[in-house]
């Protein structure tokens, strides 16, 4: 790393790849221990309605002016252990309708997807950052029986691989099913599990973030018909029926014409 500042008892360092002034600020201690974590806002504007969210959420803290490298921030105290939300998985009975519409109302880059034979997709993976996806849409394969637009799962990115079978045993101690995983996917690369939590949604737990992209003129990835399974599952059991089937909230409606 590189060093851009020093002051007091603080070196402030960066990464060759990362953007700002600072990703790491060293403080000389008696014991180790994190002093905190911060993330930048991208504007005042966005900053105050965060604080707003957080003031409302019991877990603000207050202000502060600033430090080397940034403007006044306002700290908050994280109510959970995992790490930040990765991405949402939507259940879509027209992939391609929903994918159009991100790319050209919402400025969303295509990152992967798998298509059929016939040109149709089964799923498409969508960003507006390097990560690889922060929507994706999969096709649904019970809408004729159980209706349009459902939640397939919310990912949180939650740290290493082992941290995925660490979180098995207390998942599993708590009677929290496991659906599938831990396993690696195609799409991504990246080591996840998948847990439906007590009140029947589905949540993904990233063992890792998988890949990113800073390329501009960004390729998405193809995947055929015959490598939808490796796509999903590069290794690990495979996928049970409910994965590709249940949605949430689980409920019956009329099926609308495209
Ligand atoms: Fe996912």
């Amino acid at each position: 790393m590189q060093e851009t500042a020093r002051d007091g008892q603080s070196v402030y360092l960066r990464a060759y790849e990362d953007f700002y002034h600072h990703t790491l600020k060293v403080t000389e201690r008696n014991e180790p221990g994190l002093g905190h974590i911060s993330w930048r806002a991208s504007s005042k504007e966005a900053l105050e309605r965060r604080v707003k969210e957080l003031e409302k959420s019991g877990a603000g803290k207050g202000w502060i002016d600033g430090d080397l490298g940034h403007g006044a921030a306002y700290q908050f105290v994280t109510p959970v252990p995992v790490r930040r939300l990765d991405h949402v998985n939507l259940m879509s009975s027209d992939v391609t309708r929903n994918k159009n519409f991100m790319m050209d109302e919402l400025g969303f880059r295509l990152r992967e997807h798998v298509v059929r034979n016939d040109g149709s997709e089964i799923g498409s993976w969508l960003s507006v950052s390097p990560l690889v996806h922060e929507l994706a849409f999969m096709g649904d394969a019970s809408t004729s029986e159980q209706g349009l637009g459902k939640l397939h799962h919310v990912a949180f990115w939650y740290g290493f691989p082992q941290h995925l079978h660490d979180l098995s045993e207390v998942l599993t101690e708590n009677g929290i099913q496991i659906e599938a995983g831990p396993l690696k996917h195609g799409v991504s690369q990246a080591m996840c599990m998948y847990v439906i939590e007590p009140g029947g949604n589905r949540v993904e737990l990233f063992g890792d973030s998988g890949y990113l992209i800073f390329d501009p003129d960004w390729k998405p990835v193809t995947w055929t018909e015959e490598q939808v399974e490796r796509a999903i599952i590069f290794y690990g059991e495979p996928l049970p029926d409910t994965y590709f089937k249940y949605g949430t909230p689980n409920v019956q409606a009329p099926v609308v014409n495209k």
